[in-house]
């Protein structure tokens, strides 16, 4: 059985709708596939639609933004109920932050020179709820400053860039309680990947796990051989469920397609096992896999 459960369509910053996503799934052999756009539910019910239509499962989920120590850190939140108030209050801080900044960042990348309006940007972000730096990066590729998104991420827009402004995320353990509350399943995306292995270390995770931790995101594409291992390794010790996955964006990312890392059946057991768990304990709307 072939699962990849880590994908972002349209709904946030992947290129395809989530039908196309789903579809492509399907033609790439996968038989589960977990829709997680970055702190939002708005492709869930296209994608379950198509599910159903093209016959793979679906697991609804999202990425959402949180910091730990001053680093990013991303958390993964599989089939929570997207109605959960506490849930539903912090993703709407994000979004908030997440588009108020979108001014200040292309006045800083104005006085740096670059000739960008927010019309521009506006015009790449079609059905997505939230407009993201990596709508500002197409239109600097398309626009011909840089070559691609990697470029205008590492020279205008990442930490210390002219165009990075800083933003509100969620506390870590405070959304990994969120998520467990809300019924869902928390797993850290990419643990040691994109600056957040300085503060992800062994015991940090132990302590996240008694918040609800549930999983860590093992294979991924951030990941070299060897962290891979350290990370399975401390999955092990830790009881805590190792996934593995894509990260697709579509044409947004490159070396990520989907089913390039795969999570292992019996973990994926383990994860819907643990949001079942939280689901009945927080006697909330259960959020189902879709299909069978
Ligand atoms: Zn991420
Ligand atoms: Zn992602």
């Amino acid at each position: 059985m072939r699962i990849d459960l880590h994908t972002h369509s349209n709904a946030s910053d992947g290129t395809q709708d989530p039908r196309v996503v789903i579809q492509l799934a399907a033609d790439t052999g996968l038989h589960v596939i977990g829709l997680t756009d970055h702190d939002s539910a708005a492709g869930w019910v296209e994608a379950s639609a198509a599910a159903l239509e093209v016959g793979i499962r679906l697991v609804p989920g999202m990425e959402i933004s949180t910091i730990h120590q001053h680093a990013g850190v991303h958390v993964l939140a599989y089939l929570p109920d997207p109605t959960y108030p506490p849930l539903m209050a912090e993703l709407g801080l994000i979004l908030d932050g997440r588009n108020g900044r979108l001014a200040a960042m292309l006045a800083q990348l104005r006085a740096a020179g670059l000739d960008i309006r927010e019309a521009e940007v506006r015009a790449q972000v079609g059905a997505a709820p939230a407009i993201g730096r990596p709508h500002i990066a197409d239109v600097l590729v398309a626009k011909g400053y840089v070559a691609d998104r990697n470029q205008a991420f590492a020279e205008w827009l990442n930490w210390g860039r002219p165009g990075y402004v800083s933003r509100y995320a969620a506390d870590t353990r405070r959304m990994v309680q969120i998520v467990t509350a809300a019924g869902g399943a928390a797993v850290i995306a990419h643990p040691w990947g994109r600056g957040s292995r300085r503060v992800l270390d062994h015991e940090t995770l132990a302590s996240l796990q008694s918040d609800g931790l549930v999983g860590i995101e093992v294979d991924h594409q951030d990941h070299a051989r060897d962290d891979r291992d350290a990370l399975r390794a401390i999955a092990r010790d830790l009881d805590l469920v190792a996934t593995g996955a894509s990260d697709f964006h579509g044409a947004g990312k490159v070396d990520h397609e989907l089913g390039c890392n795969l999570t292992d059946p019996g973990q994926f057991e383990r994860l819907l096992a643990a949001a079942a768990d939280n689901a009945s304990s927080a006697g909330l709307n259960v959020t189902a896999v879709v299909g069978s």
